[in-house]
């Protein structure tokens, strides 16, 4: 199926790009000379919609003969195991060997420049700077802005840019952009998984990749250490029933010393939420993944009736009303307590429905 064309793009979104905009993303990236010098960027610690519609993209523009191309991310420049046998990859540098003057800078699934790192300087100094992205809480910081928070995930916008750059897909396009949605949506299980979603995949399988293969690599493998670690810190999880209004929170927390015991690296602990998030007792879900001695990566996720990326906002990161996340300071029990009040605001403010008739919009 390689050389057929993508989809259909005489629907927009509702709340997506206007036409202007995909016009100016177009523009930008067609008017660059031959030795025009591009930098695509994704969010610090890549998951699989960042680096995937990441390096996706990358790949759509090789075929339209772009050879000043490179794509990176800021901090450690380490790709998650799971990732690591993903089309694309050569075009990856370390942050420190990126472009520090690139004619065209583009970012992928990333929502505030908090996100970039010590990368962010690129938005200035670049001419132009293009964020395709599907976060709510995006921040529209840069120049062109390819936003729509209705895309189930950032990979959804890439494939409608490539089909307005006329790139047909081919299998290497395809496994980068299937594994972000597959990563996004939860393997299709999320309320995002519209008819639009499926019908994207399809196109995206008929192109011969191999779903059962790539879920196995991408989900379904762990190191032994890894299921060790989870056993100690499922173990200490916590459930409050009578936190978030009722509604129920219930967390977790895994520390430097955790990943140290059994010989883990932290993204080792990404998929950790989802084990936490199923408890039937809680509306809320968190789970704070320790950076440094006083610094937390927290995540949190919803089962419909809070809006988790409000309190993730108001605690200075971003996300999705039903998964969002942001960096926490200080011991374990005071960011929950931060977590635990933002909430209770929430409620006061009657930001949530009432317990019993959660919102499952
Ligand atoms: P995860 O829990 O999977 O790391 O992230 C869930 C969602 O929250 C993602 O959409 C991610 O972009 C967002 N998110 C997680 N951590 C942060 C953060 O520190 N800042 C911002 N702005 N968004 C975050
Ligand atoms: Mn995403």
């Amino acid at each position: 199926m390689s050389g057929a064309l993508l989809t259909d793009v005489s629907q927009p979104a509702a709340g997506g790009p206007t036409e202007a905009e995909w016009a100016a993303a177009v523009s930008a990236i067609t008017r660059l000379p031959a030795d025009g010098r591009i930098l695509l960027i994704c969010h610090v610690n890549p998951d699989g919609d960042a680096l995937g519609s990441m390096l996706g993209f990358g790949l759509g523009l090789r075929r339209l003969g772009v050879r000043q191309l490179q794509a990176t991310f800021p901090g450690r420049p380490e790709v998650p195991e799971p990732l690591q046998a993903m089309p694309g990859l050569d075009l990856l540098v370390p942050a420190t060997e990126a472009d520090p003057d690139p004619d065209l800078v583009i970012c992928f699934d990333v929502a505030a420049v908090s996100r970039l790192g010590d990368l962010a300087d690129r938005l200035d100094r670049a001419e132009t700077a293009v964020v395709l992205d599907h976060h709510a809480s995006n921040t529209r910081f840069g120049g062109i802005h390819l936003v729509d928070p209705d895309a189930a995930a950032t990979s959804v916008v890439v494939e409608k840019l490539l089909v307005r750059l006329g790139v047909p897909l081919d299998a290497g396009i395809a496994e980068c952009l299937y594994i972000a949605l597959a990563t996004d949506t939860g393997s299709f299980r999320f309320d995002m998984t519209t008819p639009a979603v499926h019908e994207m995949a399809a196109r995206l399988l008929a192109t011969g990749i191999r779903p059962g293969e790539i879920s196995r690599r991408i989900f379904d493998t762990r190191p032994f250490g890894a299921v060790r670690l989870y056993g100690d810190v499922l173990g200490r999880t916590r459930l409050e029933p009578l936190a978030a209004g009722g509604l129920g929170l219930v967390w977790t927390y895994a520390t430097l010393d955790d990943l140290k015991r059994h010989g883990q690296r932290p993204y080792t602990l990404e998929p950790l939420i989802d084990s936490v998030r199923c408890t039937a007792e809680a509306d809320v879900s968190c789970v704070l993944k320790q950076v440094a001695e006083a610094e937390w990566a927290v995540s949190m996720r919803s089962k419909g009736a809070s809006d988790v990326s409000r309190v993730a906002v108001a605690l200075g990161g971003g996300g999705h009303r039903l998964a969002a996340g942001f960096t926490g300071y200080g011991s374990a029990p005071e960011v929950v307590d931060a977590i635990r009040a933002e909430l209770a605001r929430g409620e006061a403010e009657g930001a949530q429905p009432p317990a019993g008739q959660p919102d499952l919009e």
